[in-house]
């Protein structure tokens, strides 16, 4: 049969569906027991998971809360950060590590990312101190660890709070460590699509520190320890029952779905030769769990119409950089203010990832790409 006029298995950049029927009978087991239960709201579920990402991730404590915007939300608060108050934060981010700052009140002031690692560039954080500055807020984006020690040392010669935004990062390793523990706390998202996703919307914060564990238990549940006494203006932040057993499921299966990314990943950075290609450069230190695999490339659209051709279906995270984005307009940014940030909006490109990729699929990819001419 001639090649050319099989039919072609679509490849989205992200499917679901197999994960899913995989653990079906496993997560409606669980959910069976939560219904007979009634254990909705928080719970015995949520607990248990909480236990089990603590020891995963290798941090004292896990706070369960609704979703990762509510976990920059409360973990801001826990510091104390408010109006008047600056947070540092990479300007390519997923614009919830930046509502974390606006919904406190406080003042976001974005620094550019490095030009081949894609993360917050330490080098450029100094001259953006004042003292309003409260916290760093260091991303690890698509998975990949930012540069921990060098952000470290420059919290730690100015006295400020860091705080890691692990929303793409479960599992991630920064010098050997998991990360999720290096900051004062760090905030991961539990939304479908990231590498741990509940069925549903769901969220957490992790942290070494008993005080603030205590506190963000209390601001996550109307400010309350004892019920129905309010010590403090609170928010109902609280993770759901359901949610919370389908992460414990989905905890027994991380590493090994992580794992499968890191060898989609290492297929891609060492078989993807097209020199119109750049890809995230990936340093020693950092294990990075590929919950996205960005390239960039000029000409994009063509380069889109290409795959696409090829019944390849990538995305782009993120089209258009926080600063320059209209909810942000107020802070006066122009075009130019971050060159690396905006060329990687402008050139991005995220091929399919997921762990249920089969190894065809995956030489489709870098047939694919490879073949891209401008
Ligand atoms: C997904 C994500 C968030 C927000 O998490 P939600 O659960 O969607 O609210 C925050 N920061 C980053 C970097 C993310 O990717």
């Amino acid at each position: 049969m001639n090649t050319s006029t099989q039919q072609l298995v679509k490849i989205p950049c992200l499917d679901l569906k197999g994960q899913h029927a995989l653990i079906k009978k496993e997560v409606f087991e669980l959910f069976e027991q939560v219904y007979d239960q009634t254990a909705f709201s928080g719970g015995p579920f949520v607990e248990s998971f909480e236990k089990q990402f603590s020891e995963y991730t290798k941090v004292s404590y896990t706070v369960g809360v609704s979703n990762g915007t509510t976990a920059l939300h409360l973990a801001m608060l826990a510091l104390g950060i408010g109006p008047g108050d600056e947070v540092i934060l990479p300007a390519n981010t997923f614009i919830a590590t930046v509502w974390g700052v606006s919904h406190v009140g406080a003042t976001p002031v974005f620094v550019d990312c490095d030009a081949h690692t894609w993360e917050i560039d330490a080098a450029a954080i100094e001259a953006k101190i004042t003292p309003k500055t409260k916290a760093i807020a260091g991303v690890h984006l698509y998975g990949q660890p930012f540069d921990i020690d060098a952000v470290m040392s420059i919290c730690k010669k100015y006295n400020i709070y860091l705080l890691e935004d692990a929303a793409q990062a479960q599992g991630a390793r920064y010098k050997g460590t998991t990360v999720g523990g290096f900051g004062e706390m760090a905030c991961f998202s539990f939304y479908p699509g990231k590498n741990l996703g509940a069925c549903g919307e769901a969220g957490g914060i992790t942290t070494n520190n008993e005080q603030y564990a205590a506190h963000l238990r209390s601001l996550r549940n109307h400010g309350s320890v004892v019920r129905y006494y309010h010590d403090e203006i609170g928010y109902n932040y609280r993770m759901g029952g359901l949610e919370g057993a389908s992460l414990q499921v989905k905890m027994r299966y991380l590493e090994q779905w992580n794992n499968r990314r890191r060898s989609i990943a290492k297929e891609y950075l060492s078989k993807i030769t097209n020199p119109n290609v750049k890809m995230q450069h990936q340093p020693s230190w950092a294990d990075s769990v590929f919950h996205l695999f960005v390239i960039t490339v000029e000409n994009r659209d063509a380069f889109i119409k290409h795959l696409n051709a090829l019944e390849i279906y990538p995305a782009l995270h993120y089209p258009v950089p926080c600063h320059l984005q209209k909810a942000y307009s107020y802070l006066g940014h122009k075009v130019g203010d971050f060159p690396n940030s905006e060329y990687l909006a402008a050139h991005c490109v995220s091929l399919p990832m997921y762990a249920e990729l089969t190894d065809e699929m995956v030489q489709r990819v870098i047939d694919a790409v490879n073949a891209y001419q401008i």
